[in-house]
């Protein structure tokens, strides 16, 4: 087997790939793919879903859980469509290119964005902080973790405006507490499940009180959530897989069990980036993200080498992306720390 250090979509435990391969032949008597999601069998499980969802993540009564499509491409508009208020204002924290698509779709909605805090200053490289957040905003937008940039927030915004986040990459990898938010939205093919199904966590008295009339019906979160999720035909394959991978979580610790091996992956790899004087992080160390690992070669010479060792040791998806350069090891929920070991190694052979 191959370790999969890809950004997503990306690995899921190997127990949740079986499960699924074997409903893709049999689900009660027909296949996973085939059956029809108005179905008692489907109905069933998009319930089990979004009560796993509210388990793993403790949220509080008075919110909805919505499994829908778009990816959070989508949710940057949908977040914005159904959150405006009186000022059709909001504010929002500009940490790399997910947050700076969040900016743009505001606009689409017919919210003006203000941006309050940028990174973009040093390439994100960091997260900005003791932001200060404008009376005339409907809300404040943030990406908790930078996918792309490696950063991660380690503190929620303070703020008396509701609050929105894009947790894409760190959902489920640590606990978080929901009542401090309005609403939450992430595609699932990070730490949920497969591509396909995008998550909302959305406070019900946020319902139906956008000040933009005539939002278009599927991008209005009170639509999905008088129809339990089920307006149209959902991403069935994604949210019944996801619900796999929920019911493995709960099984296996939960959220704060997941996160205790977080940390300790984490801080695994980010201890040889500091020693190995082959390496340097490209982040500030405080705002170093647990889920994608940024780094780079001191010596640029030396990258051939590195890349047939970790190549040679079966390692896949390491390298960083085309805005940062040099490398990226996204580790999320279920890489096993086994494979953490493996990348390390390699290090130490350059
Ligand atoms: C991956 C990612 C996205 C994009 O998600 P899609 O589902 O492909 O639209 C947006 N935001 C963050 C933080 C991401 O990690």
């Amino acid at each position: 087997m191959k370790h999969n250090f890809g950004a997503g979509p990306c690995i899921l435990p190997q127990e949740v790939f079986k499960q699924a391969a074997a409903a893709v032949l049999d689900f009660n008597g027909l296949s996973i793919l085939e059956v029809s999601h108005r179905s008692a069998d489907f109905v069933a499980v998009m319930e089990e879903a979004r009560e796993n969802i509210k388990k793993a993540l403790n949220v509080p009564d008075g919110y909805t859980v919505l499994f829908l499509q778009g990816g959070a491409s989508l949710g940057f508009l949908i977040a914005a469509y159904n959150m405006a208020g009186k000022h059709k204002r909001a504010a929002y924290i500009n940490t790399g290119e997910w947050s700076t698509k969040a900016i743009k779709e505001a606009k689409n909605a017919g919210v003006e964005p203000v941006v309050i805090a940028s990174s973009e200053d040093k390439n994100f490289s960091y997260i900005p902080k003791g932001v200060t957040i404008p009376e005339d905003v409907d809300f404040v937008h943030y990406t908790s973790n930078n996918t792309i940039y490696g950063t991660q927030f380690k503190h929620i915004p303070v703020t008396n405006k509701p609050l929105v986040c894009d947790m894409s990459s760190d959902i489920f990898s640590q606990t978080i507490d929901v009542s401090k938010f309005d609403l939450i939205y992430a595609g699932a093919q990070k730490n949920l499940g497969p591509a396909g199904a995008t998550l909302y966590i959305v406070k019900d008295s946020i319902l139906g009180n956008s000040s933009i009339e005539n939002i278009p019906t599927y991008l209005n979160l009170a639509v999905h959530s008088k129809k339990d999720s089920m307006f149209n035909t959902p991403p069935v394959f994604s949210v019944f897989v996801s619900n796999l991978n929920l019911k493995h979580l709960l099984a296996n610790g939960g959220v704060p069990g997941i996160q205790q091996l977080n940390e300790a992956k984490a801080a695994a790899l980010y201890a040889e980036i500091d020693r190995n004087p082959n390496f340097e992080g490209t982040t500030a160390v405080e705002d170093r993200s647990l889920m994608n690992v940024t780094f780079r070669l001191t010596d640029e010479s030396k990258k051939e080498s590195f890349d047939k060792l970790w190549n040679d040791a079966g390692a896949v998806g390491l390298k960083g992306h085309r805005s940062v350069g040099g490398y990226r090891a996204s580790i999320y929920n279920a890489l096993d720390i086994s494979s953490i070991e493996v990348l390390v190694k390699a290090m130490q052979q350059l």
